[in-house]
């Protein structure tokens, strides 16, 4: 049957013609089957006409199952190679498709072209795909849902919750934004290269951040100094913040907090509480 979607034949041809040899180090893995893009897109929920952006289009996969749904699509994509063929590829498959693309590390970009988008939908670059989640969630408030595919554990680690062995600084740092929710398995051999890891959805929808005085970069760094070292209490974890563990322990009671808990016991709120704590001793 006839698709617009790229299957191994299109990509092997695509990066044979421009010369791609995937690389690691960009966590370059292309989708070469449709059946899973259309999953991803199902998922993912569009509205026609949605704005939605897109994290490494690679050599436009997942792109062109966005654009087929009716989606209005802006891409990050760093690899200049790719950057330069996408808009060509979607172009002759989608001519009146809405798109662009941004060349850029994810990562520094603060503005998007075009009408803010509302939903991001990627397989991210699986080295740096939690640091890209969480920036794009602070820079585009306008983000409601995001639907991406990363390696099975990362999204078990964002999705999550306190408790289990896993929680940690994704989870709650990720709970500051949306809550999540995995979504899904992807075998390893929907992609060129096959990866040595599964690959799995995670769903995230945007809530209200926690009400607290503390800014987001104060939670954030009470976060990163309970789970540093995950088999301490939050007492001898915080203490370099506090100044002291006498100064953390009167700081964890104020905030309601058990001082000999450990950080992967405490939801995001709880954090917050903490980092009220801090402000308040910094005036
Ligand atoms: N979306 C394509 C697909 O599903 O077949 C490619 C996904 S591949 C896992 C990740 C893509 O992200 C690659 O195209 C890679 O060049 C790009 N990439 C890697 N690091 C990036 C970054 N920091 N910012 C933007 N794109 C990046």
């Amino acid at each position: 049957t006839s698709s617009a979607l790229l299957g191994p034949a299109e990509i092997r041809d695509l990066a044979g013609r421009l010369g791609v040899r995937p690389t690691k180090t960009l966590g370059q893995n292309f989708l070469h089957d449709g059946g899973t893009v259309r999953k991803i897109v199902r998922i993912a929920g569009l509205q026609p006409g949605e704005r939605v952006v897109e994290v490494g289009p690679g050599l436009g996969s997942l792109t062109l199952g966005l654009v087929e749904a009716g989606a209005s699509v802006v891409a990050i994509e760093i690899d200049p190679v790719l950057a330069g063929q996408i808009t060509d590829t979607v172009k002759a498959r989608f001519p009146d498709a809405d798109f662009e693309v941004v060349l850029s590390d994810a990562l520094d970009v603060t503005a998007l072209p075009g009408e803010p988008p509302t939903a991001l939908v990627a397989n991210l670059p699986y080295n740096v795909a939690v640091p890209v989640l969480l920036t794009m969630l602070q820079r585009f408030d306008s983000l409601e849902r995001v639907l991406v595919m990363v390696q099975a554990e990362v999204a078990d680690r964002v999705a999550a919750v306190p408790g289990s062995k896993i929680y940690g600084i994704p989870s709650v740092k990720a709970a500051w934004y949306a809550s999540a929710r995995r979504a899904g398995t992807i075998g390893r051999n929907v992609f060129w290269p096959a990866p040595n890891v599964d690959s799995a959805l995670v769903y995230l929808e945007r809530r209200e951040p926690p009400s607290t005085s503390a800014p987001r970069e104060r939670v954030f760094a009470v976060i990163d100094a309970a789970f540093a070292q995950r088999r301490k209490t939050l007492r001898a974890a915080l203490s370099g913040l506090f100044g002291s563990g006498a100064a953390a322990e009167t700081a964890l009671r104020a905030a309601g907090v058990d001082p000999s808990a450990r950080g992967e016991t405490l939801v995001v709120e709880q954090f917050a509480r903490i980092a009220e704590q801090l402000d308040q001793r910094a005036e």
